[in-house]
């Protein structure tokens, strides 16, 4: 190995932490920004899926995954216009893992975390906020400029890889803008207890009301409502009463814990953004992850997606590092943007039509209540059939990686 090469990756996230714990793993000196003092954010996406399974597996760190509170989800419904449809069958993917399973993402970053620090390379640093790149001579970037409650310091670096999210400083000062894809909608997020009743582990609600998903979180379901952009401002002008009436509405078991939605400042606008890169990288420098395409809550495959960046970036990454030169490093972001672009696209385009049908109200037109005879012998033939396809499409997305 070359002494000496360096990786500073910006952004604490699903993206950065897992390139980060396998670069070090392969013994490469990395060191990874994150912004914040601890991984304790609510709006992150909780849904680890059985192809991060897999590369948990193959980490070796199952084990610990299992030892920590989550939930496994074998199989997920959808009620559309108050019919339930077993929509989504995780059973039918291939062993070990055939389950979506729900982990707080902070507990997941966690242990990620610790599994990187038992590498002596892995230099996680908390409450570190990357404001800038450094450059030599010739332009090439050459290091991060970081900030931390001690003062500014800048990490040298060979390379360095952007994994700081959808609003990515170090995009913004490499100049790299993303295309954005117009969403037509926002989500809302918020808490509430189980209902009393046995709740059937359901992703999402489709009524007249829109769309809400209901995440089973261990002790409490998060939500979120999607609703048409720029219209949580008229929601809140008619008040709580409004809102908790149009959540039943949406979601009928909750009628009874609406009441505990205290107020609607406990409601949070999460505004949601699909963008992707041309470029994912510029000399000296790769983007992976929600900086380099913003992925929409839509199946949850945001989380998913970082992390095969992170292990597509590693695999390439990890021989130019090692043993080659700058030409080669770059050679090595190509690679990545050219393996992890076709994915992306092709998941993007799904959430968008995703999108598209939930913001004209097109969803709840799906099926009727109860569905007709015709309806009724065509969801005998198709459910069946896209119950596999979606359990592949949520739990793998495009192209899977492996370590
Ligand atoms: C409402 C909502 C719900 C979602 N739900 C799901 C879901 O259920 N499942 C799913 O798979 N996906 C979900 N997604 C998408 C998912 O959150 C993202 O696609 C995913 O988190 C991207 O991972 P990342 O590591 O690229 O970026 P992020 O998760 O955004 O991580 C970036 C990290 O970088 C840090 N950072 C930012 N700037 C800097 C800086 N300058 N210096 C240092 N650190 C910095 C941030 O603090 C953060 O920790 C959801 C998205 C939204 C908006």
């Amino acid at each position: 190995m070359t002494p000496g090469k360096k990786v500073c990756i910006a952004g604490g996230g699903p993206a950065g932490v897992m390139l980060g714990l396998l670069l070090a793993r392969a013994g490469i000196d990395v060191v990874v920004l994150e912004k914040h003092e601890d991984f304790f954010r609510d709006f992150r996406g909780d849904t680890v899926h059985p192809s991060t399974l897999n590369i948990l597996d193959a980490l070796g760190v199952r084990e610990k995954f299992d030892a920590i509170p989550h939930k496994p989800l074998p199989r997920l419904d959808v009620v559309a216009n108050g019919v339930r449809v077993h929509a989504i069958d995780f059973t039918t993917l291939p062993p070990p893992n055939r389950m979506l399973t729900l982990m707080p993402q902070w507990d997941l970053l966690d242990l990620l975390a610790a599994t990187g620090k038992r590498h002596p390379t892995f230099d996680l640093r908390m409450g570190a906020e990357a404001v800038d790149v450094t450059r030599a001579a010739d332009g090439r970037v050459n290091g991060v400029r970081v900030r931390t409650r001690d003062g500014e310091d800048v990490i040298p670096a060979d390379l360095v890889v952007a994994a700081d999210g959808r609003h990515s400083t170090v995009r913004d000062v490499l100049n790299l803008v993303p295309r954005a894809q117009g969403v037509p909608c926002d989500v809302l997020w918020f808490r509430l207890p189980y209902p009393h009743s046995d709740l059937p582990d359901t992703l999402a609600w489709i009524s007249e009301e829109g769309m809400v998903i209901t995440i089973p979180r261990p002790d409490y379901l998060q939500c979120g409502m999607i609703i048409p952009k720029g219209s949580f401002d008229e929601m809140r002008e008619e008040g709580l009463a409004a809102f908790r009436e149009r959540l039943a509405r949406a979601v009928p078991p909750l009628r009874a814990v609406v009441e505990q939605l205290e107020s609607l400042d406990d409601v949070s606008l999460l505004s949601v953004q699909i963008d992707r890169l041309e470029q994912w990288w510029t000399p000296g420098a790769l983007l992976i992850g929600d900086a380099a395409h913003a992925m929409s809550p839509a199946f949850g495959v945001g989380v998913n997606y970082a992390i095969q960046d992170a292990v597509a970036a590693a695999r390439v990454l990890v021989p130019a590092l090692r043993s080659g030169g700058a030409a080669d490093i770059d050679a090595a972001c190509v690679a990545v943007q050219r393996r992890r672009e076709l994915p992306t696209l092709l998941m993007q385009r799904i959430q968008r039509a995703v999108h598209r049908t939930i913001a004209t109200g097109r969803g709840v037109r799906l099926v009727d209540n109860p569905p007709t005879r015709m309806q009724r012998a065509v969801m005998r033939v198709a459910i069946p059939i896209a119950r596999r396809l979606m359990a592949r499409l949520v739990g793998y997305g495009f192209r899977p990686e492996r370590l």
